[in-house]
This record gives C-alpha cells, sequence and structure tokens, in this order.
C-alpha cells in the first residue's frame, strides 16, 4: 500500500547575503593580489604592466626590463626551463606594443561593460525586487498550507468517512496543487536571482570609474600600474617564433615584427 509521507519542505530561501559576499571577495580579491604581488621595481622603475604581464605557454610571470642602450623597456624572452630540461619558447619584444595593446582592450572592455549596463537599464521597468519577496513568502505560506492538508488526509482516511477512491482523489488534488505552487515558487525564485540587476548596476559603474581612472593616469606609470591591478588579474603574453623565423638574425625584420597575442584576465 501506498503511503502518505507527511514531510513539511520548506521552500528555499533568497540569500541575496550571498551575492553581495561574492561581488565583496572580488575586489578584496583584487586588492589583496595586487598588495601581495608587489615586488620592488628598483632597476627599471615601475612601468604601466608591473607585475601583471605572464608567460601564455608556461604560466610563468614576465620580466620587463629596462634596456639602457636602446632607453627603452623590454619583455624579456621567457626564461622557464621545465623539469626535462626544456626552456620556455616565449619571445620578448618591446613593452611600448604590449602597453598600447593593453589599453586598447581596456577601452573595448569599456564598451562592452558600457553595453551591458544599458542593457540593465532596459529590464529596469520590471517588478521591483519587494513585489517579488511578497509574492514569494505568499507562494511559500500556501505551500505549507497544502502540505498540512495532505497530511490531515491520514485522519481523513482513519475516520472511514470517505471512501478510498474520494480519499485518492482528494490526495491528487493536493499533489497537483502543491506541484503547481512549486514550480511557481521556482520560477519567482530564478526572477529574483535574474533581477540582482541593481547590484551588478552599482559593481559595473565601479569597474567603469576605475578605466576612467586608468585613462586618466596615462602618463603615470605608476598611478596607471595601481588602477590596472585592481581590474586586471593577469596579461597573458605569447609570442613563438615558428622555427624558420626564430633562426633568423635579430634584425630580421620579418622576426621583428613577427606578432605577438595577448588575453587579459579581468577581476
Ligand atoms: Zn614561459
Amino acid at each position: 500500500m501506498e503511503r502518505i509521507v507527511c514531510k513539511h519542505a520548506h521552500p528555499p530561501i533568497v540569500k541575496e547575503e550571498i551575492w553581495d559576499e561574492v561581488n565583496k571577495n572580488r575586489e578584496v580579491r583584487a586588492e589583496a593580489s595586487a598588495f601581495f604581488r608587489e615586488k620592488p621595481a628598483l632597476k627599471t622603475g615601475v612601468t604601466m604592466l608591473k607585475d601583471l604581464i605572464y608567460c601564455n605557454e608556461c604560466g610563468k610571470k614576465m620580466t620587463i626590463r629596462k634596456d639602457n642602450k636602446l632607453k627603452l623597456f623590454t619583455i624579456k624572452k621567457c626564461e622557464y626551463v621545465n623539469d626535462r630540461g626544456e626552456k620556455c619558447s616565449n619571445a620578448g619584444v618591446k613593452l611600448e606594443h604590449v602597453e598600447r595593446n593593453v589599453m586598447l582592450h581596456l577601452k573595448k572592455y569599456r564598451v562592452k561593460l558600457k553595453q551591458t549596463l544599458e542593457s540593465l537599464n532596459t529590464q529596469e521597468d520590471l517588478i521591483t525586487e519587494e513585489g517579488h519577496k511578497d509574492r514569494l513568502k505568499r507562494i511559500e505560506e500556501e505551500i505549507k498550507k497544502v502540505e498540512e492538508k495532505k497530511c490531515h488526509l491520514i485522519d481523513l482516511a482513519l475516520t472511514g468517512i470517505f471512501t478510498h477512491a474520494e480519499l485518492k482523489e482528494k490526495r491528487q488534488e493536493l499533489m497537483d496543487n502543491l506541484a503547481y505552487l512549486k514550480e511557481q515558487h521556482e520560477n519567482l525564485l530564478t526572477e529574483v536571482n535574474n533581477r540582482k540587476s541593481e547590484d551588478m548596476h552599482e559593481q559595473l559603474e565601479g569597474t567603469l570609474s576605475k578605466i576612467k581612472t586608468i585613462e586618466e593616469s596615462k602618463n603615470h606609470p605608476e598611478e596607471l600600474n595601481q588602477a590596472l591591478k585592481l581590474i586586471i588579474k593577469k596579461v597573458y603574453y605569447s609570442r613563438v617564433l615558428p622555427k624558420n623565423i626564430a633562426v633568423k638574425s635579430t634584425r630580421s625584420e620579418i622576426r621583428k615584427n613577427y606578432p605577438y597575442e595577448l588575453k587579459i584576465e579581468f577581476y
């Protein structure tokens, strides 16, 4: 015989703290990381990308060096040697190219963030979050009532007033109702969680204002470096010359102009 299990399942509660926590952590992480990766740059002075460039081939941090003869900065060829004695093949490049490129990436990133912000604004005419929460609460109360009714079915069955068929029908009715309510609850919950737009709004605005600071401190490498570290986690740099080009003289134009690739990891 089928048993009616009497359990008051508590519907999940909306955890807005989680969202706040995650975003707070992001900021803290960026700041902590900026603090820990600081290394004195006595020889080179602070450049815009100090401590930010990583080798895309082996993952090691790349060295920025001042070339006194040429009076310019370069990203040094990666010097990592793995356990099998193989040298990393990532070649160096003049730093200024990479700096310009990072700024370009940043510009694109800013445009993307602005678009996201605008699309958020168009969603704002939806019902307020408060309204959502009230509805959630009402549905939760209804679910509780239906669950209780389900439990009382056992008492009803014991009284012997209703036939088995009638009880079965009542039970089905309650089950359908419950399924409907739970679906409603689920949908609403998804909506509420998607509607964290206000927090996202704030976060996007924050990043955008940081990018603005970066663009304004163009001529102050040290400030620029600090500001960049708040939004960029790592810049992955890759410039692996094919063998036929690597054997050419360092003065070869083809070798000198061989392109590099950047991938930027933002916070
Ligand atoms: Zn490497």
